[in-house]
């Protein structure tokens, strides 16, 4: 039976429905837990979060259920007891990640470990569990530092990634699409096929016109659509902000080569940051007030929207071996 891991345990892939591949539930930098300016309580972050998730999961209802897939890091807060409560109180299935935002989120023990080392955590992580919970993580995550180019560090943990990924069938998704070159020849030299790989943020604001994201697809990579809600013309225009039509006809030009089945739409959002402000006006749900409308209005048929938000992440989520 194929089958994904939740963090209240592996699903059939069928029960899945439409899935927001690149979320957070919270996100903070590692160390945000020290700030008393902005961190929330438990009861601040239950509220601002489970009205996001029970309209998240009505919307879904539609496609037979929804997913969430969070993809906080080790060190940034991922707190997978808090995501199985969630979870089972909103119906919302939730997919929790091993792996690092980006080596520059690696608190020092990690940054410090080898590839062998992280290689062992990450199996753990999906096959034992997360700390003492017992859940599995679902997929791996990895990230180009700040800076632009791959760290030594980045690269020892997309080489450990790849060897759980091979280990455990769980795919990789990727902080960033750039300096993608040498992403590639890692996973190539450890013999990871490249759809296991979802390179993510092909469409932000402030990386886009440097992502080779049809090279990447012509190596046979997923392609992440993943920052559609940060929008110019928000009142106070996040990081990574681009014109609405902008980064639509961007993902509408990039399926309309015919690589709709490479490719997986998410909203990048936080149900409630930790230790930052966050990003106003914008959540999972911009995939359906906003994006799905935008679609069809762009004469995208349904099927096609199944392909991106049912078909494909099913396809990407299921464990491989
Ligand atoms: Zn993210």
């Amino acid at each position: 039976m194929s089958r994904v891991n939740t963090v209240l345990g592996p699903i059939p892939t069928e029960e899945l429905g439409l899935v927001a591949v690149h979320e957070h539930i919270g996100y903070g930098m590692p160390g945000s837990e020290l700030d008393t300016k902005w961190w929330r309580s438990p009861e601040q972050r239950y509220e601002e979060t489970v009205p996001k998730l029970r309209a998240f999961h009505e919307h879904a209802e539609a496609y037979g259920g929804g997913t969430f897939v969070d993809v906080t890091g080790i060190c940034n807060g991922r707190d997978v007891d808090y995501y199985r409560s969630l979870s089972a109180k909103t119906g919302v299935h939730i997919v929790a990640c091993t792996g690092f935002v980006g080596g520059d989120t690696a608190l020092p023990h990690f940054a410090a470990a080898d590839v062998d080392y992280l290689t062992r955590q990450f199996v753990h992580e999906i096959t034992v569990g997360i700390g003492g919970t017992g859940a599995l993580a679902g997929v791996i995550k990895v990230g180009v530092s700040r800076g632009g180019r791959m760290t030594e560090l980045d690269k020892r943990i997309y080489r450990a990634a790849a060897r759980a990924s091979l280990a455990t069938g769980v795919p990789i998704l990727t902080h960033l699409a750039i300096d993608a070159e040498n992403a590639v020849a890692i996973f190539r030299e450890e013999g990871l096929p490249l759809h296991r790989v979802l390179f993510g943020h092909v469409d932000d604001g402030v990386n886009a016109e440097k992502t080779r994201d049809v090279w990447i697809a012509e190596q046979g990579g997923r392609i992440g659509f993943d920052t559609f809600g940060y929008e110019t013309e928000l009142p106070d225009p996040p990081f990574w902000a681009r014109p609405r039509r902008e980064r639509l006809e961007h993902f509408l030009r990039f399926i309309g080569d015919g690589r709709i089945t490479q490719v997986l739409a998410s909203a990048d959002a936080n149900c409630s940051p930790l230790g930052w402000p966050g990003v106003k006006g914008h959540t999972v749900n911009y995939i359906f007030d906003d994006l799905l409308p935008d679609l069809r209005g762009a004469g995208l048929s349904e099927a096609a929207i199944r392909t991106v938000f049912v078909e494909n992440p099913a396809d990407f989520l299921t464990i491989q071996k």
